[in-house]
């Protein structure tokens, strides 16, 4: 276990929260995430997003409201497909809230209107993936009003969709009093609590494959964090901006001005900035590649820089060593691959140890958060990918601005 720090960061946004309004005997239509990753055999392989909901929905249960569950599941594109259908998660839901789920095979039609009629204090209904309508995603007002129907309040517990304008998202609370879930509140309360208000000193880590998918979050941070720690793919386009030659490693040309630009700025505001000083490298990006460490400065043609190496890793490891809070997005290396997993593996361990509020921006760095064994000694993972990163950016989500105003 770690020794983190894991007070959120209160009082963050002025918007009506579930606890603020009476629910009893009221219908709640809960925008959930369960979008949750299914194999080929309509088994769900990770449930962090239907756990992640719990608080709510137990609550909402509890206090005697009648719920009402909604949510998306990848991307059918406007019509009936049973590899999205949100049944796994009906199933998976009702075993972990010991209680049962009644499950629609629609979100629409005389069907829902008439179940919903007939539930009591309590009961539980989980509607069909809202993209089985291309209203959903079209943000149709129609749709939107004819969903507000079915409840009495809306209630936003899908982080990882809140980035979004869609009808679910922005369209119903058009119609009906809005109100932040436990799981929103809580994601906003650590991403955006951490960035605007960190407990010094304030410690980024980014990584991952381009800087092209950072520039917002690295303009965002500039003049908030105390050291900007780079890995991953990225690193390669800051580390050739500089003049070094870094063989076949990935570099975005059309990055090479921003990220000196961003150096220079990021110096010049007192940030202390960390590159890679080794890398493990291979001719092709395969298991079973032949590998050897080098220094950044060594990286041959036709070989590309695929992990941090142990030299990073220390000169890392000790650069988060005063932090009290860290922010981490983004893999140090292709971890996907065992031969180039040991650098991100390594920094998840740092982070972990750290007695520090540790926040992990989700996507990727979740998954290699877990594989690392580490998840329960974080403060924070996030449950949004998309939404984490918006947020890190500064931008303000749709979704959040569409909630009830607190007086
Ligand atoms: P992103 O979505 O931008 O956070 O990128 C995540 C991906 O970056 C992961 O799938 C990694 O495999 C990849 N990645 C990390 N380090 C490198 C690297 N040195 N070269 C190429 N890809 C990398």
């Amino acid at each position: 276990m770690g020794n983190n720090l894991s007070v959120p960061i209160k009082g963050v946004i002025n918007k009506l929260s579930l606890r603020d309004i009476d629910i009893k005997e009221k219908r709640l239509f809960i925008r959930a995430d369960f979008n949750v990753p299914i194999d080929e055999n309509l088994n769900i392989t990770d449930d962090r997003r239907i756990r992640s909901t719990l608080p709510t929905i137990n609550y909402a249960v509890d206090e005697g409201a009648k719920v009402i569950l909604a949510s998306h599941l990848g991307r059918p594109k406007g019509s009936t497909d049973k590899r999205y259908s949100l049944g796994s998660a009906a199933k998976r839901l009702q075993r972990l809230i010991k209680k049962e789920v009644l499950f629609l095979p629609d979100c629409i039609g005389p069907k829902v209107e008439d179940a919903v009629s007939k539930m009591a204090e309590g009961d539980i209904i989980l509607l069909e993936n809202l993209r089985f309508h291309e209203e959903e995603t079209k943000n149709s007002e129609e749709f939107s009003k004819s969903r507000a129907k079915l409840a009495d309040y809306y209630v936003n517990d899908a982080f990882g969709a809140t980035h979004r304008v869609h009808a679910s998202i922005v369209g119903i609370p058009k119609f009906l009093p809005s109100v932040a879930g436990f799981l929103l509140l809580k994601e906003i309360e650590y991403l955006k609590g951490a960035v605007d208000n960190p407990v010094r000193p304030f410690v980024s880590i980014l990584g991952g494959a381009k800087v092209s998918g950072k520039i917002g979050v690295l303009e965002n941070i500039k003049s908030k964090v105390d050291k900007v720690i780079v890995g991953g793919g990225m690193a390669y386009t800051f580390l050739k901006a500089m003049g070094y030659v870094v063989g076949d490693s990935l570099v975005e040309e059309d990055m090479l001005d921003f990220a000196h630009n961003i150096m220079k700025k990021l110096i010049s505001n007192g940030i202390k900035f960390y590159l890679p000083v080794d890398c493990i490298i291979a001719q092709s990006c395969d298991h079973g590649a032949e590998t050897k460490i080098v220094p950044v400065q060594e990286i041959p043609e036709g070989w590309r820089a695929l992990d941090i190496g142990p030299a990073s890793v220390k000169l890392f490891t000790v650069a988060l060593s005063n932090a009290k809070t860290i922010l981490w997005n983004g893999p140090m290396g292709v971890f996907e691959i065992d031969a180039f997993s040991r650098g991100t593996f390594a920094i998840a361990h740092a982070v972990a140890d750290a007695y520090a509020l540790t926040i992990v921006g989700g996507g990727d760095t979740d998954l290699a958060v877990n594989r690392a064994g580490v998840s329960e000694s974080v403060s924070f993972i996030s449950t949004g990918g998309g939404a984490a990163l918006e947020l890190l950016e500064g931008k303000n989500l749709p979704g959040l601005v569409a909630l009830t105003d607190k007086k």
